[in-house]
Formats: structure tokens, C-alpha cells, sequence
């Protein structure tokens, strides 16, 4: 691979590797960096075998170590590498912290050296448990900087700090999404969000297990919303923040009544503690999207729930696991994890 290319961190992951497959289906020559923490190569496997394979690189690698020295030019850096669910973040807090900040510097290192334009993939959590209802991007936030979920929402506040450092001080071209609770195929069973938890628990006769009362909010994206979004941001002419997220809330108990519905499970439903800092209302204000890319999300939470109901049925029983035996950031790495594809 000669031509500059596009360069993925975390593109083994659930929306990087949609992103990937968006980019090489319009010409792109595409690059993945992915640990493989939480990332999964098996998401990648169908491009060895498709037209797209002599445009597509797989490496191993950390981003928050040293980058390889032999990374060809790069054109374009999306900067997706980080643990998204609460139960794999809070699971290794430190190294959650250095994928956000050191991972942001060594990216936007690699972006000065070739003239590359940077996207970062920055967070709804950057508002912490918001104050202000719904979230525009002026707000400042409300984050307890020493809490649980700090590694994550301090993190990438740091890494749109070292953003708009960068652009300030080095001129690089950057670009800032903040994205909020996406979903869809390819969530991993054992990811430990809430969409995916209730899809396997509803698909196994298990009960969903709804946290605290069920009464706080989020906004659900469909993944293929969300990777327009980014691909739009990308190749806009602002820095942003821009959020990008449905502006359609519900609470975390109407979801559980939505994906019983729609997968015609007879689950109980079943009430845990509350996590600390959770978050009790989150939705987008996407003024700045649609006004700066002509953004706005297509597809409804139901359908959205159809495609990663789906997804989930036609799983192998053996790849299905439990919600509840979430995936660790230490589980061996498969085979075919590594190398070039
Ligand atoms: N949640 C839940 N049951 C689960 C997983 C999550 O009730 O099995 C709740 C969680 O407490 C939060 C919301 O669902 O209020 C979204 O959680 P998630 O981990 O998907 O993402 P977050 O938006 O908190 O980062």
C-alpha cells in the first residue's frame, strides 16, 4: 500500500470496523490499529476474502505505546481506539486514561509528521451527569473528575484539549465528534452496554437487569448514523465539537419494554444498583450537525433494535455468551488477531 492513506485506531471494534467498511466501499485505502482490548478481529475477517483486501491493512498495536516508525503517509487519522462500555473502561482505569491522552498525542504526532487531518471520536460523558437538558456543545459539563467513570470523561476531555492545543499551537487540521450511545451489529454479547445486555438477556430467557429504576435517559444512534456523522465531520470545514447522536430519548426501563416487545420474550424484568456517576438524562442538542453537515440520524430506535436483534439471533450459541459474563480486556486474542489480512 503506497498511496497516502486512512488510518483507523480501534478499527476492530464496533464502530470502527462500520467505518472501515464504509471507507473502503467508496476507494479508500485503510489502515487499522487495534490492541484487540476490546476490539474484535473477527469483525475485519470478511474483507480478506472481499474485492476491498489489497486496500486494507491490519497491525496489532497499542496506541498508547510508541507508534511503529514504518507506518506509511498518512492522509487521514480516525481516532476510535478506547474501551466505550463502563464495564470494560472502569475495568483497567489506567489504561483507559493513556489510550485517551497518550493514544490522542501519538495520533496527532503521526497527523503533524505526514500533514494528516485528524478526527477524534470524543463522547457524550465529556458532560458528565449533565446539569444543562438537552446537551448543546457549549456546555462546559459536570464531571466528578475522581469518579469511576474519570478515566473515561477526563480522558477525552484531555484528548479535545490536546486537540485544540495542537490545532492552536501546530496549525493541524483536527476535527471533534461527540458521540452519544451508539448501537448496532457487531456490539460484542459480553460488551455490557445496555442495548446489547438486553438483546441477549431478552434472546436467552434471562431477565433484563435494569439499573436502578430504570428512569434515567439516553438517546440511542444507529450505528450507520453514527458513521455518516463521522465520515461528514471528517471531510467538513469546521473543528467542531459537534455532537452527534439521536435527539430521541428514552429511558432505560422503555427500552427494556421495547426490545421484549420486539423480540417477543417473555424475560422478567430485574432491578440492580445504580452505578455510581451514572448518568440520569443525556440527549443531543444536533443544531450544529445539521446546520455545519447536513447531519441527522435516519434510522428509529425500532428499527434500529430489528437489525441488532437480528444480528444477535443468527450468532453462533457458542459465540452468544451471557450480558452478564462480560468479555475482559484480557481474554486471549484470536488467531487471526494479528498481522495483515
Ligand atoms: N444499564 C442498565 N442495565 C444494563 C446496562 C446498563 O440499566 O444491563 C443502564 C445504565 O445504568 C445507564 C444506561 O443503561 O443508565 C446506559 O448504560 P450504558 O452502559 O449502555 O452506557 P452509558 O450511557 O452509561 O455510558
Amino acid at each position: 500500500m503506497t498511496a497516502p492513506l486512512v488510518l483507523v485506531t480501534g478499527g476492530a471494534g464496533f464502530l470502527g470496523s462500520h467505518l472501515c467498511d464504509r471507507l473502503l466501499a467508496r476507494g479508500d485505502a485503510v489502515l487499522v490499529l487495534d490492541d484487540f482490548s476490546t476490539g474484535d478481529a473477527s469483525h475485519l475477517a470478511h474483507l480478506a476474502a472481499s474485492p476491498h483486501r489489497d486496500r486494507f491493512t491490519l497491525r496489532q498495536h497499542d496506541i498508547a505505546q510508541p507508534w511503529p516508525a514504518d507506518l506509511p503517509p498518512l492522509r487521514r487519522i480516525y481516532n476510535l481506539a478506547c474501551p466505550a462500555s463502563p464495564a470494560h473502561y472502569q475495568r483497567h482505569p489506567v489504561q483507559t486514561t493513556l489510550t485517551s491522552t497518550l493514544g490522542m498525542w501519538h495520533a496527532l504526532e503521526a497527523a503533524r509528521r505526514d500533514g494528516a487531518r485528524v478526527l477524534q471520536a470524543s463522547t457524550s460523558e465529556v458532560y458528565g451527569d449533565p446539569e444543562e437538558h438537552p446537551q448543546a456543545e457549549s456546555y462546559r459539563g459536570h464531571v466528578n473528575p475522581i469518579g469511576p467513570r474519570a478515566c473515561y470523561d477526563e480522558g477525552k476531555r484531555v484528548a479535545e484539549t490536546l486537540c485544540m492545543a495542537w490545532h492552536r499551537e501546530h496549525g493541524s487540521e483536527v476535527r471533534i465528534v461527540r458521540l452519544f450511545n451508539s448501537y448496532g451489529p457487531r456490539l460484542r454479547p459480553g460488551d455490557g452496554r445496555v442495548v446489547s445486555n438486553f438483546i441477549v438477556q431478552a434472546l436467552r430467557g434471562e431477565p433484563l437487569t435494569v439499573y436502578g429504576d430504570g428512569s434515567q435517559t439516553r438517546s440511542f444512534c444507529y450505528v450507520d448514523d453514527t458513521v455518516d456523522g463521522l465520515l461528514r465531520m471528517m471531510d467538513s470545514a469546521i473543528e467542531g465539537p459537534i455532537n452527534l447522536g439521536n435527539p430521541v430519548e428514552h429511558t432505560v426501563l422503555e427500552l427494556a419494554e421495547l426490545v421484549l416487545r420486539l423480540t417477543g420474550s417473555r424475560s422478567a424484568i430485574e432491578r440492580r444498583p445504580l452505578p455510581p456517576d451514572d448518568p440520569k438524562r443525556r440527549r443531543p442538542d444536533i443544531s450544529r450537525a445539521g446546520h455545519h453537515l447536513q447531519w441527522s440520524p435516519r434510522v428509529s430506535l425500532e428499527d434500529g433494535l430489528r437489525e441488532t436483534i437480528a444480528y444477535f439471533r443468527q450468532m453462533p450459541a457458542a459465540d452468544a455468551g451471557s450480558a452478564q459474563r462480560f468479555s475482559t480486556m484480557n481474554e486471549p486474542i484470536a488467531s487471526t488477531s494479528s498481522g495483515v489480512l
